[in-house]
């Protein structure tokens, strides 16, 4: 196809704590999946993160912004400072440099797949096939920054965080849904809270409504909240594309993270689906200072992450195969503890 004979540019962030070794193993994956097709990648090594700003005072300068902007595609490993660093503002990274990186390239799918493989230890009892992607919306929410503090520090404080949702906001990540939902089970559901959460609810329901009259193949479902979290755990099988706001995507994708076997095998896309901007691959699980410079890590995460990169760039088939290689390793050796570079080798020499 045309995108197979294609140069692609792309940005890779490592960032902190395990964030380089993780990155290390897909990019060796990434070169393997591509390795002798006509598919190019040429890569750019940014810093960015905790270890970033304690060296220099920068969180995300204007410049590099930019210069993140010219690329294709985005892989970034984890960012944020270890937990009780002193040196660090508490949120400084994630306001400043994640939030902003999100907000400015205007990354408003978050997609998670959610995906038990063979060889994977489930914490249900009877988990059946769990196969399903949450679409969490990206920039809007009670996310924003939207409230503030009166009388702050008096006993009658009043603390506000408003959640802001717009038509054109939720229209367009609720499309970004329906084609998913189209490209595989053709089931959708909407997870909100309606009941409670009256306005936005609504408008969350009536979206789902009218867009859902453009995919007629696509059947629709809707769950509040706390009943998604129920199936999440008694008939995850149910599931085929969740659709849902900032902060209930937030959490039910730690929750599907960890019912198909934990955070290290858990990738996310952050996904600009007007490609105005380029879209940022992730593991979702965070820099982890705990483990960190001891090849502890599972790169698994960050693997499948370049498995969604490929998908998005449109080399479907290079995507499927580093989903494949990933699928194989887990089936054979299971989740057993293994190096960081180990389980990155095994995977690139299955490709
Ligand atoms: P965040 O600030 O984003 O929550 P974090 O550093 O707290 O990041 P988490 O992703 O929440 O990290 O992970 C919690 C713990 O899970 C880590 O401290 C680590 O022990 C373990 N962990 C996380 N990622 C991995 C991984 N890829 N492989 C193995 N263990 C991991
Ligand atoms: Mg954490």
């Amino acid at each position: 196809s045309a995108a197979d004979s294609q140069a692609f540019s792309l940005a890779v962030i490592p960032g902190d704590g395990i964030g380089p070794e993780v990155i290390a193993e897909a990019v060796k994956v990434l070169r393997a999946a591509v390795a002798g097709g006509a598919a190019g990648f040429e890569l750019a090594e940014h810093k960015l993160g905790a270890e970033h700003w304690l060296a220099t005072g920068e969180t995300l300068p204007d410049e590099t912004l930019a210069r993140l902007r010219a690329h294709n595609a985005i892989l970034f490993g984890a960012v944020g400072a270890a937990p009780g660093d002193a040196r660090i503002p508490s949120g400084l990274i994630e306001r400043e440099m994640l939030l902003k990186l999100r907000f400015s390239l205007d990354h408003y799918v978050n997609l998670r797949p959610a995906k038990l493989f063979q060889g994977v230890p489930s914490p249900l009892a009877s988990p059946g096939e769990v196969d399903f992607v949450v679409v969490r919306e990206g920039t809007e929410g009670p996310y924003v920054g939207n409230g503030g503090a009166l009388r702050e520090g008096t006993p009658h404080e009043i603390a506000t965080e408003v959640s802001i949702n717009t038509a054109h906001g939720v229209e367009r990540v609720v499309r970004g849904a329906f084609r998913r939902a189209r490209a595989r089970r053709r089931k959708l559901t909407l997870v909100h809270k309606h009941t409670v959460l009256v306005h936005a609810g609504h408008l969350w329901r009536r979206t789902v409504e009218a867009v859902g009259q453009e995919f007629p193949d696509v059947a629709v479902d809707y769950l509040h909240i706390d009943a998604a979290t129920i199936f999440m755990v008694t008939d995850p099988a149910r599931f085929d594309v969740i659709v849902t706001d900032n902060l209930f995507g937030d959490i039910i994708t730690d929750l599907a993270a960890a019912v198909t076997g934990g955070i290290g095998l858990a990738a996310s896309g952050n996904i600009n689906m007007d490609r105005t901007a380029p879209s940022m691959f992730e593991p979702v699980h965070g820099p982890a200072p705990d483990i960190a410079g001891q090849q502890k890590a599972a790169p698994t995460a960050a693997i499948l992450s370049v498995a969604l990169m490929l998908d998005h760039l449109g080399l479907a088939e290079a995507a499927a195969r580093v989903q494949e290689a990933v699928e194989k390793d887990i089936a054979g050796r299971g989740t057993a503890a293994r190096a960081t570079a180990e389980i990155g080798d095994a995977i690139a020499s299955l490709l």
